[in-house]
């Protein structure tokens, strides 16, 4: 049990848990103020700069990969696979989305949005209505900068602030989800927060809320050995005390390593899924994003893409 996190904690957009969705838009802000973007955020940098101080301000300084790699000349390499992977990640479910409503999906459920902008971004088709589920205040927080900008939803919103471990479907239908319409799901950046048992039960959620040929698609994530978590942090704490850089989040600190942990696409296929699942390291490569690391640590995948389809009952 990480020693930050509680059963029933709660967060706003600048701690805890909430400051992950800060950090994870602070990198595809990065990305899309690149040479050759893969993804295009346009919201990402209002939303990180009106969430207060942070280490998230240090991603998006000028020069700050020139300077990293002045300091450090591995660490430039890991901090660029760092972004180069949340860039992909972003890549990846943008195309299930698209590939979701080519096949007529017009129910999009996004668990845990944080400060995902494809209810702003992406091109919906007419009458698609997407659900966003998270903590109040970083649903409050997202909605308010981005009116506050005068930016328009390009499908019809609707937010369900409810945390994931409470009666979310009761919420979600009371904010007029539909389970007999097939519906796309997302789990981007959030099973590691949750303890084991926890993503058992939202997927047992989502498969009793999914009509024949709804698809689901999450970032799923294994345990890793004490070790192990223990030199990736000595590592970024090398790197950001070089810097002169204060940490003030502890990722690791936040998330639950636990070791029971299942198999997400295991578990979809023995629940009425088709599912199947793309190791993250090999989607960087295929999209030429692999950036070559020292570490041994990293070789491997930080995580696996999972996408399935809900098969008829029978
Ligand atoms: N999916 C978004 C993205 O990729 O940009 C945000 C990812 S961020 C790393 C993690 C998000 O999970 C935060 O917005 C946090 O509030 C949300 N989250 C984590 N645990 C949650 C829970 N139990 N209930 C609701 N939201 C949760």
């Amino acid at each position: 049990m990480s020693s930050l996190r509680s059963h029933d904690d709660t967060w706003d957009i600048a701690t805890s848990v909430g400051s992950t969705a800060v950090m994870v838009a602070a990198a595809r802000a990065k990305e899309t103020d690149s040479t050759d973007p893969l993804i295009r955020d346009p919201y990402a940098r209002v939303l990180v700069s009106g969430a207060g101080p942070g280490m998230w301000e240090s991603f998006l300084e000028d020069g700050m990969q020139d300077r990293i790699a002045e300091a450090d000349p591995a660490g430039a390499a890991l901090f660029a696979n760092m972004l180069s992977y949340q860039a992909v990640r972003t890549h990846f479910f943008d195309r299930f989305f698209a590939e979701s409503v080519e096949a007529g999906i017009r129910q999009v459920v996004i668990l845990a949005s944080g400060l995902d902008s494809r209810a702003y971004r992406l091109p919906w088709p007419v009458g698609t209505v997407i659900y966003e589920i998270d903590q109040p205040k970083v649903l409050e927080y997202k909605s308010a900068t981005l009116a506050a900008q005068g930016v328009p939803a390009t499908a019809e919103r609707r937010e369900v602030a409810i945390d994931l471990r409470q009666d979310w479907p009761a919420a979600l239908k009371a904010a007029g989800f539909d389970p007999n319409r097939p519906t796309a799901w997302l789990a981007e950046g959030l099973l590691m927060y949750l303890p084991a048992e926890a993503q058992d039960r939202l997927f047992e959620q989502i498969t009793e809320l999914s009509a024949a040929g709804s698809r689901v698609s999450a970032e799923a994530v294994r345990h890793h050995d004490e070790q192990r978590r223990a030199r990736m942090r000595e590592r970024w704490e090398k790197m950001a005390t070089d810097l002169g850089i204060e940490r003030n989040v502890d990722i690791q600190e936040l998330t639950y390593n636990d070791p029971g942990r299942s198999d997400v696409t295991d578990w979809l296929n023995a629940h009425g899924w088709a599912a199947s699942g793309t190791v993250s390291t090999d989607e960087m490569r295929r999209l030429g994003r692999w950036v070559e690391v020292a570490e041994e640590d990293y070789q491997d995948g930080f995580s696996t893409f999972v996408v399935a389809e809900r098969q008829p009952a029978g």
